[in-house]
């Protein structure tokens, strides 16, 4: 496994075509706007060096016995999946951000049974070039990012009825040696701090859609691959080099429209090439890990803003008001809840004909679902402990001032005790995950990361069984 050190100096090494600002970046790993989701990533392998969190941060490998990252495994039991969750609440309560690293790992255990069982139907070998590639990975400790949303233009058409085949990514050119692809691939998280990134196709393709059902794995500096770089709300606050206004400097998240401007793949890292009838399950598998992830990282986020209103009410003086204890109270329900539906799913998991553990599909999508409400609630609750100074308060440059200093810190304080400074820090916090940065992170995100809430009650539907319940009720009820 790679420390933290060398992740970050691998990440060095890496020749990635990045624009933010209207502007090439040729430093990333040190760009103030990007640092901070790099250290994020970056505790993924700090974590795992450390003997109290070794346990759910790393595993063996099934491939070599190696111990590896958990982030790089294929899952081999329930308590897999279970160790999963409790990893990502973890990261997230030591980033209070999205740690991207989630994506590539559920590509690749989506991918891991999709080849497994397109190569017994079409003879095939996508799986054991899969498991080459997967190797590397472990032995690399490759930071992977999955990609499959596409960007998909209008809505009611079809891939290859759109004005611009180009609206989902597709093989654009079959050679002897490898594929070619173009197309663009939308919110990709922390594909600027990944080695390597998955191409997977973002929805079930019809028989004659095959050039759009491709799936491969590229480096990030893959020649003709790009990245724009996505704006945050209060992102450029990053520049001011104030750590108090922006909540959370340490850490955060990031996502970028990706374009593929024909890449070449060589054919040992193609996973799928027009097998259409195997990108359905290849998409609601993905899906399915990624629903389980939220079950885990949005809980971790949630846990920081729930101390964080919890401090806002020792600092305002409110603490032992019995509404706010009742809030807080809601507050660790929902955020319970949704743990509840994480650690559900992954102990109710299974084994696929390939090996590996897969979610229980129906309660993966009730975990997600309950994600895209959830969080939005917990964070009205922590507004609303938190005040109105949260969002009216000066900046720390006003507190540094020499005139205006001296009055913030005489009437901006709460509970005498508290300095003022303390006060303003876990309101900018909140604010942060509420509203500023890592607010795409726990709030946007909750309901359109793995798929909107919609996607969710399409599969809650299939999976139900509503005919078995029926029958419950015909029996209870004495009809025949
Ligand atoms: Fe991982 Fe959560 Fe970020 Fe997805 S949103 S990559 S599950 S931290
Ligand atoms: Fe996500």
């Amino acid at each position: 496994m790679k420390t933290e050190e060398q992740y970050i100096e691998s990440l060095r090494r890496l020749n990635l075509e990045i624009y933010l600002l209207g502007e090439r970046v040729t430093n990333p790993v040190d760009h103030p706007i990007i640092r901070p989701s790099l250290n994020s990533v970056a505790m993924t392998f700090r974590l795992a060096q450390e003997e109290k969190y070794k346990h759910f941060m790393t595993t063996a490998s099934h491939l070599t016995g190696k111990t590896i990252n958990r982030f790089t495994a294929i899952h081999g039991s329930a308590q897999d999946l279970v160790n999963k969750v409790k990893m990502q609440r973890l990261l997230g309560q030591k980033t209070a951000s999205c740690f991207q690293r989630c994506v590539g790992m559920d590509a690749m255990n989506a991918l891991y049974s999709t080849t497994f069982e397109a190569d017994k139907k079409h003879g095939t070998s996508y799986h054991s070039r899969f498991k080459g590639f997967l190797q590397n990975v472990q032995e690399e400790d490759w930071v992977v990012d999955g990609a499959m949303t596409d960007v998909k233009g209008d809505r009611s058409l079809r891939p290859g009825q759109q004005a611009d085949p180009d609206l989902y990514l597709r093989v654009v050119e079959k050679r002897n040696d490898g594929i070619v692809v173009r197309g663009a691939k939308a919110h990709q998280t922390g594909m600027v701090n990944s080695h390597e990134v998955i191409a997977m196709p973002t929805i079930a393709l019809r028989d004659d859609e095959k050039d759009y059902a491709v799936s491969f794995a590229a480096p990030t500096d893959a020649k003709g691959l790009f990245f724009i770089y996505g704006r945050q709300s209060c992102d450029t606050r990053k520049l001011e080099g104030s750590a108090i206004d922006v909540g959370n400097h340490q850490y955060g998240g990031h996502e970028v429209l990706a374009i593929f401007d024909e890449v070449f793949v060589p054919w040992e890292r193609v996973f799928l090439c027009g097998e259409t009838d195997f990108v359905g399950s290849l998409v609601e598998r993905f899906a399915g890990y990624h629903r389980q992830s939220y079950g885990g990282c949005k809980v971790g986020v949630g846990d920081v803003l729930i101390g964080a209103a919890s401090l806002a009410a020792d600092f305002n003086g409110t603490a032992k008001a019995s509404h706010i204890v009742d809030k807080l109270i809601e507050m660790i329900h929902l955020n319970e809840t949704l743990y509840s539906c994480g650690l559900a799913c992954s102990s109710e998991g299974y084994p696929t004909p390939a090996g590996n553990y897969e979610i229980d599909m129906l309660l993966a999508n009730v975990c997600k679902q309950n994600v895209t409400r959830f969080p939005y609630e917990i964070a009205r609750l922590a507004e609303d402990i938190a005040g109105g100074l949260m969002v009216t308060m000066p900046s720390e440059k006003d507190l540094r001032n020499e005139r205006t200093g001296p009055y913030i810190q005489k009437y901006l304080k709460g509970v005498a005790s508290i300095p003022t400074e303390h006060r303003m820090r876990i309101l900018r916090l909140i604010e942060n995950i509420t509203l500023g940065t890592a607010a795409v992170g726990y709030r946007t995100e909750s309901m359109h990361g793995a798929g909107p809430p919609q996607a969710q009650r399409i599969m809650i539907r299939r999976q139900a069984d509503l005919e078995a319940k029926k029958n419950l009720a015909r029996n209870i009820a004495g009809i025949e």
